[in-house]
């Protein structure tokens, strides 16, 4: 059983809906966003708890798990949708963290960081990655190339050939800002916008950095090694925190960078959810009389031995050999026993089945007995 009570955590009832679940989780959500306490372990805890509450519960397939306790809940009692030490990576699958991430930065910073000049992030990059099946299954470690904006290294972001040519904006006296006073109908209304001479920075350039053309950005290609875990699924993104485009101006966070994952199909696997599904054609004589059979399954092949008189489009079950995440969720394997019928036989293999047949007669096949019987009694003889 579950040790923690996830309900509890987002403030909501057992009965609640998915809908009030959602937006108690978005509440929460903001209120302890990291961003808005920096330094504070306390409500960066809680922030970590409310997502693998939320990443639970937010679930129908998986709050029905957790409410029946199927949850398998890995050996530290939890999982961790912020895999990895560094705190920068998101787990994939959960759109609202993203939407949450825009609502908190949509507006150039948050609230505290909104001081002084007004600091601008730089743009997301996204970027595909192609994986094999068995890549997005096992997870792997890949590098991946691609270019993005750095900051000026000649003049610091801040675009000027140095500091001699770098003022202070006479029009908004270095705050980036400025007021406007309307007169309207309804009296004076007073708006804040970014400065139009300095575009919001603060300072005037007066002579451009000659590295960057005053951008105070140059584009550099990239190789980053990435860790990807195990069980992404084709279309599903992860972030990797300020890893995307240095901002414009100079100041202000990076821009992340959003990984897209695009699996190849599998000949031999179909993936739902965590569990697969593997097809397995098996030998007639081995369906009639048993034997090895090989199985594939994530970490290999492995042998089965098959029972004697297995059908056709069985379906054996093989609990947690499925898609295993660090998270400690894991899925089965479905194998579908298909039997092959064989083809081009030769005469002596012929007269070897004849033989079968004569000795057999009816008695082994019990669904073609009982169909011949249904058969007599809807078409009785006249
Ligand atoms: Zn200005
Ligand atoms: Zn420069």
């Amino acid at each position: 059983m579950p040790t923690k009570d996830y309900y509890k955590i987002l403030g909501v009832e057992k009965t609640a809906s998915q809908d009030d679940i959602k937006s108690a989780y978005r509440r929460l959500a903001k209120q302890y966003h990291p961003d808005l306490h920096p330094g504070d372990n306390a409500a960066a805890e809680k922030f970590k708890e409310i997502n693998e509450a939320y990443s639970v519960v937010g679930d129908p397939d998986k709050r029905g798990k957790y409410d029946r306790g199927e949850m398998d809940m890995g050996a530290n009692g939890g999982f961790n949708p912020f895999g990895g030490g560094n705190g920068g990576f998101t787990a994939t699958g959960f759109d609202d963290i993203f939407d949450l991430f825009s609502d908190a930065f949509g507006f150039g910073g948050s609230g505290s960081r909104r001081r002084g000049a007004q600091t601008s992030a730089g743009s997301d990059i996204t970027y595909q990655v192609e994986l094999t099946f068995m890549e997005s299954v096992l997870g792997c470690s890949k590098p991946i190339t691609f270019s993005r904006l750095e900051k000026c290294p000649s003049c610091n972001g801040t675009g000027a050939k140095d500091s001699a040519h770098l003022k202070t904006c006479d029009k908004c006296g270095g705050s980036g800002q400025v007021r406007r006073v309307q007169n309207t109908i309804f009296g004076q209304q007073i708006t804040v916008g970014a400065c139009d001479k300095c575009g919001g920075t603060g300072r005037i350039v007066t002579e451009s950095c000659k590295s960057c053309g005053g951008k105070g950005v140059i584009t550099k290609n990239k190789v980053i090694n990435v860790t990807i875990p195990a069980g992404v699924e084709n279309g599903s993104v992860l972030q990797l925190t300020g890893e995307g485009n240095a901002p414009r101006s100079g100041s202000g966070r990076n821009g992340n960078l959003l990984l897209e994952f695009s699996v190849k199909p599998s000949a031999l696997f179909k993936r739902d959810g965590y569990n697969l599904y593997v097809n397995v054609p098996v030998s007639y004589f081995t369906a009639v009389c048993g034997g090895q059979i090989e199985i594939p399954a994530p970490e290999g092949v492995f042998i089965h031995n098959l029972s004697e008189g297995t059908a056709n489009g069985e379906v054996l079950r093989f609990r947690g050999k499925g898609i295993r995440t660090q998270r400690g969720t894991v899925g089965d394997l479905l194998v579908t026993i298909s039997v092959e019928v064989p083809k081009g036989i030769t005469r002596s293999q012929k007269k070897a089945l004849e033989q079968f047949e004569n000795d057999n007669s009816l008695k082994n096949y019990s669904k073609r007995r009982a169909f011949l019987d249904e058969i007599a009694k809807t078409y009785p003889k006249k």
